[in-house]
């Protein structure tokens, strides 16, 4: 520890008295009053503006862990980097969290009794706690500018040493006040930076919650707790105040901050706290087309990285959130086979059971998941999923479906009466209604390159009831084939071709059905000529 700081000073270099005393916070933010096991935990996004799959991954586990354990689930925002701060990203986050069921019980938009969960509001606490420390001697004001930290690496390259501001090389660690004072006089502002008493030579402890103990070597650099340019906190900082005072069970975090865990260790150590319980989960990769190896997904290269794009082709919410829970959870899918009662919200997360590293994000496998998924749906929910798809992403197809709402529900239950022969041909709702595109006349192409038999199709209007049921409407089709001399199948291909444009369709017989005696034989008589 070096000489702790006075009051006065501590005021000067923060600009105000700390607000609170940590005692005080204590008892602003008191342990929850919550059942043993109950687990606190945080979706801490930053708000970039884009909303990553492997960022819904770590919603879902967070919100799945709170709530299979009767706890809490927070959303806190982690806007400390304001050069990174883009408008609207906030409010991206949260409809991500509505669109996907996966709603906070604390956070920007709930109440909540251990907020602000903005972090750029929480400024107050952050001082109060550094000013502990700067009283303490356990962090102190460092005045070095960036060029002096340029030379310093610099000169630590070319002596092949680490990098970073520690040891010797932080040469504000052991200022005095009037040194202090001389700098603040000359109008600098500085960083408040932790006096690390950490020893590499040493190694620490930590535990993961589903990688066990890892030991590392100490952590021994001064790093920058609040940051000169705006006085907010670096990440390091605010994750121990915030995940301290939020009472944070557990933090489910990304692999990339599994480096800091000594550091952060280091920090709940030197304030005599708690420290949570960490997982770090794995990148979601994929198989690279080009190179055949595994990769992480690119927010730049990768389509799928994007849970936007997820929304805007219509991929059902809980087919995406099924496949990732089956990879944070690998018996799900099993559980569910053997089990039809056994669902995204009712089988438990285990934390022993995430992926440490390596886990996959396969396209063809969430296909598999969302086939499933809108099989095993009720028209009633298909139908309005698709139209709540098209009313917030399609216009076109809002304007087609739009007062054709009966007739596209009639189009969907084809073919899924027998619940044991469910269709399996519907993936998104935006690839649904491109399938079934062809009932709706103004979409409807006719087959030009088809050499229609007319005779059959003149036949077939001619003795066309719309009220036959389906073995008198067959048998008069076979009776159409034996009077020219043709197999059951071509004329029964001819009016399929004639009345969808397609060769291969559901059910030709419900088809009719669902278009109705005047578009069918409308479709007929147009490709008759
Ligand atoms: N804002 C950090 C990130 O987006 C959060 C990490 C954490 O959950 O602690 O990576």
């Amino acid at each position: 520890m070096r000489q702790g700081l006075s009051a006065d000073l501590i005021k000067r270099i923060l600009g105000a008295s700390p607000k609170w005393t940590i005692m005080q916070l204590e008892e602003k933010f008191p342990p929850r009053n919550l059942a043993d096991g109950a687990m606190v935990t945080r979706f801490a996004p930053s708000p970039t503006g884009f909303m990553h799959i492997g960022g819904l991954y770590q919603m879902l586990i967070n919100y799945k862990l709170a709530n299979q354990s009767n706890g809490v689930f927070m959303l806190r925002i982690e806007d400390t980097d304001t050069k990174r701060e883009v408008t609207g990203a906030v409010e991206l986050i949260l409809d991500t969290a509505v669109k996907f069921g996966l709603m906070p019980n604390e956070g920007v938009s709930e109440t909540g009794n251990y907020g602000p969960y903005l972090q750029s509001q929480r400024k107050d606490i952050y001082h109060s706690v550094v000013a502990e420390l700067l009283a303490g001697g356990a962090a102190y004001p460092c005045f070095l500018t960036s060029d002096e930290m340029e030379e310093i690496r610099e000169n630590q390259k070319l002596a092949g040493l680490p990098t970073g501001i520690y040891g010797e090389w932080a040469r504000n660690r052991n200022l005095g006040e009037e040194e202090i004072i001389k700098h603040l006089n000359n109008g600098e502002i500085p960083s408040i930076r932790l006096y690390s008493t950490g020893n590499p030579d040493q190694k620490i402890f930590c535990k993961d919650g589903a990688r066990g103990s890892i030991a590392f070597p100490e952590n021994n650099e001064d790093i920058v707790l609040i940051k000169s340019n705006d006085g907010l906190p670096t990440y390091h900082f605010a994750h121990l105040v915030d995940d301290h005072f939020m009472r944070t069970t557990n933090v489910i975090r990304g692999e990339e901050w599994l480096p800091s865990l000594p550091l952060h260790f280091q920090l709940f150590r030197m304030m005599g706290w708690a420290p949570p319980v960490y997982v770090h989960t794995s990148t979601l990769d994929k198989i690279d087309a080009e190179t055949g190896k595994q990769r992480k997904l690119s927010k730049r290269h990768d389509p799928e990285a994007s849970v936007a794009n997820f929304l805007e082709y219509g991929w059902p919410t809980d087919a995406v959130l099924e496949y990732l829970l089956n990879i944070a959870s690998s018996g799900y899918e099993e559980e569910k086979t053997k089990n039809p009662n056994t669902n995204l919200w009712n089988y438990p997360i285990k934390i022993k059971k995430i992926p440490m590293s390596g886990a996959l994000f396969d396209m063809k496998k969430l296909e598999w998941w969302s086939r499933e998924f809108i099989g095993a749906m009720s028209i009633d929910d298909l139908t309005g999923k698709i139209i709540g798809w098209a009313k917030e992403y399609s216009p076109e197809w809002k304007k087609i479906i739009h007062s054709h709402e009966d007739y596209l529900k009639s189009i969907l239950s084809i073919e899924r009466d027998n619940p044991k022969r469910i269709r399996k041909d519907f993936v998104t709702w935006k690839q649904t209604l491109e399938e079934v595109l062809y009932f709706f006349d103004e979409l409807f192409i006719s087959n030009t390159d088809f050499d229609f038999n007319k005779s059959a199709l003149i036949a077939f209007i001619s003795g066309f009831d719309i009220s036959d049921g389906k073995d008198i409407w067959w048998n008069k089709i076979v009776e159409i084939a034996n009077g020219l001399g043709l197999k059951n199948g071509d004329v029964a291909m001819n009016l399929r071709v004639a009345v969808t444009g397609r060769t291969n369709t559901p059910d030709l017989y419900s088809i009719m059905q669902v278009m109705g005696h005047d578009r069918v034989v409308n479709r007929l008589q147009k490709a008759i000529g």
